[in-house]
């Protein structure tokens, strides 16, 4: 079924909208049917998990870490992790930019605003951004680079509320594509859009999609 789910959504999507197969908890075979099938963008959500199976599997694979991050872990990704979409605290750039350095490379991030009414979503205020952007500190971090944000909606049928959620990190991210645009800030990537939401997001301006369960199935358990 993966092959074929994978086709299906493809086939649905607009061109400029990029689909991370979400792989977290799946096992390696399940990565390689879409691999077979054409994947080359997985998101996992675990930094252990992401590097075993990056170690297991072709190295032409982008690797997407989506989930909270723990500063003291991102030196085992630093070498490899294509994007880091859930950035929430300058101090993990300032981390991630330490540990990039080490490996002589830029690391490509997103930040992750808190668009969901629900308190238990991560994520920075717009205001919290827009003052990171403008740090005089966060000019200084070369190894890093802001390329979009991402933002999860509020789980929830409600499809006014969802483009509400939506349609607000839209508008944010206009306004500071407009204005920042220093060498660690390009923004192009807006990442939105789950197995659930993800047509709607699309709707709202979303250019990248993380779908799991929609490709790989259910989860045995919810993380
Ligand atoms: C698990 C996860 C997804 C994918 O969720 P599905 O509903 O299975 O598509 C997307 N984004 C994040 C941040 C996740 O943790």
């Amino acid at each position: 079924m993966i092959k074929e789910n994978l086709q299906h959504i493809q086939q649905t999507l607009s061109k400029g909208v990029t689909l991370v197969a979400v792989s977290k908890t799946k096992p390696i075979a399940d990565l390689l049917t879409a691999y077979d099938a054409g994947q080359r963008i997985f998101g996992e959500n675990k930094i252990q998990e992401m590097v075993d199976k990056y170690e297991a599997l072709p190295k032409d694979i982008q690797w997407h870490m989506i989930g909270h991050l723990q500063s003291n872990k991102v030196k085992y990704m630093a070498h490899f992790v294509s994007l880091i979409h859930g950035v929430d605290k300058f101090k993990t750039l300032v981390e991630i930019n330490k540990q990039a350095k080490k490996h002589d490379r830029v690391i490509d991030c997103l930040l992750q605003a808190k668009i969901a009414k629900e308190d238990s979503k991560f994520g920075l205020s717009f205001e919290e951004i827009a003052s990171i952007l403008t740090a005089p500190e966060f000019m200084e971090l070369k190894n890093i680079k802001i390329v979009g944000f991402m933002g999860m909606a509020t789980f929830t049928e409600d499809q006014q509320q969802l483009n509400e959620e939506f349609g607000s990190l839209k508008n944010f991210f206009d306004t500071q594509k407009q204005k920042s645009n220093s060498d660690n800030c390009q923004l192009s990537i807006l990442s939105m859009g789950m197995s659930g939401d993800y047509a709607l997001a699309i709707k709202n301006g979303s250019n990248m999609i993380r779908v799991g369960s929609s490709i790989f199935g259910n989860r045995n358990y919810s993380v």
